[in-house]
């Protein structure tokens, strides 16, 4: 039996295949450019070459629909048929406040979840897409909903709260709900097991640093607290983010300029952070590194705030966290980029933290330690594997259902 992870954005979806009982994926892939022209499938079996097909039109639905039919296909599938899926995990940015762990979907559920459109409105309505087509496909599989920020419900209230009256949490669901919770929960498990410890007594602080960046505290296992807020737009700076800004500049900026909320909006998100700052017309780490490398001093000041971010929260959570005994760096520039990781944790060895700079810049891959031997504070490097995490919660899910 297999589990088929989903994960249904805007112009994609992405699969993963697992067996029920084993972390080794079987098949992965996507449909991409749903709703713009060449929409295509790019599957890829367990040890094979990836295969590209053109499904012209594509939406969701049908994107589900042509990834059931490569999965199961006689001579390049890996199942004999839609049969064998017994679970579907969707990957759902938002539980709001009530889904805090990994729910069987049931009309209640979906219901919860179309009433927090409103906080997720780029993401929820896709995931929901993913769900129904999901339904109308493998009628028979248990759809399981695993949320970005369920593991930032153990947040207090000390540290979700924003300093506005408290009516606005109570009636509008105001608050720091924290995102990147599947990769920051998957990537502190891993560490404890490499450090060959269990999660409880470790104090970690995890740098997710992608497309987009979050930072998070996690004690005992648990987030204690993260930098992303209401929206992924708070804390670090970002691809095309701002991340924090005095929320009194954005307000002079909207009468100034008479600028809308949706136009704001667009801005802070889309045509800020290092994209804006850097002035090399990308948002790419590799690009913006390279062009620091040859002299700019617009890109070098755009990393330089980067790091700078990211090196004041590690000292912000040590303080949280009350000490430090790792920190773990994962996506896209946490796993690749030794320079953003070097610059990051500069100058910080008041706290224990030493890098020894051949293992920082070794190409290694998978999970590996990179500080030196005299540093108090472990600092690993940590490949996140987001559709692992929501296989096994799905394989969880599926076995607290069936307890009797
Ligand atoms: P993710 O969201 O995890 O897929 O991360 C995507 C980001 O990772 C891209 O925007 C790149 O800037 C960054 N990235 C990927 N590879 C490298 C690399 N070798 N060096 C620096 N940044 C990288």
């Amino acid at each position: 039996m297999a589990i088929l992870t989903i994960n249904a954005g805007s112009s994609s979806v992405k699969f993963t295949l697992f067996p029920s009982d084993a972390d080794t994926p079987r098949a992965s892939g996507i449909v991409e450019r749903i709703g713009l022209e060449g929409t295509r499938l790019k599957a890829r079996r367990a040890g094979g070459e990836a295969v590209e097909t053109p499904v012209p039109g594509a939406d969701v639905d049908r994107a589900v629909e042509v990834i059931l039919e490569a999965l199961g296909h006689p001579q390049h599938g890996v199942i004999a048929g839609v049969g064998e899926i017994e679970a579907v995990g969707h990957r759902v940015v938002h539980g709001g406040e009530r889904l805090t762990r990994p729910v069987v979907l049931d009309e209640a559920a979906k219901a919860y979840l179309e009433s927090i459109v409103p906080l997720a409105p780029l993401h929820n309505p896709h995931h929901l897409r993913g769900i129904a087509a999901c339904e109308r496909h493998i009628p028979h599989a248990v759809q399981v909903a695993v949320f970005d920020t369920a593991f930032h419900a153990s947040l207090p209230r000390h540290a979700f709260l924003y300093g506005i009256p408290l009516r606005f949490h109570a009636e509008d669901g105001v608050r720091r709900y924290g995102f990147h919770g599947i990769s920051h929960k998957y990537v502190a498990g891993e560490a404890a097991r490499f450090l060959g410890r269990p999660p409880e007594g470790l104090r970690l602080v995890t740098c997710h640093l992608g497309n987009g960046c979050s930072v998070t505290a996690v004690r005992d296992g648990r987030s204690l607290d993260t930098s992303m807020g209401f929206t992924p737009l708070e804390g670090l700076l970002m691809g095309t983010r701002s991340g924090d800004i005095d929320p009194a500049a954005v307000l002079y900026l909207m009468e100034r300029h008479g600028f809308s909320p949706a136009a704001m909006n667009d801005l802070l998100n889309r045509r800020s952070g290092l994209l804006a700052l850097a002035g090399v017309g990308s948002n790419d780490v590799r690009d913006i590194l390279a062009a620091a490398r040859n002299g700019s001093n617009q890109a070098e000041l755009a990393v330089e705030m980067f790091c700078y971010r990211i090196r004041k929260t590690i000292g912000a959570y040590a303080a949280a966290l009350g000490g430090l005994d790792a920190v773990v760096f994962t996506a896209g520039i946490g796993e690749n980029a030794p320079e953003i990781r070097r610059r990051a944790l500069a100058d910080l060895g008041f706290l224990g933290i030493l890098l020894n700079e051949a293992l920082n810049e070794s190409p290694a891959a998978g999970p590996r330690a990179v500080h030196a031997a005299s540093s108090r504070v472990a600092v690993l490097v940590i490949p996140t594997n987001e559709e692992l995490e929501i296989a096994r919660e799905t394989r969880q899910a599926l076995a607290e259902q069936r307890r009797p």
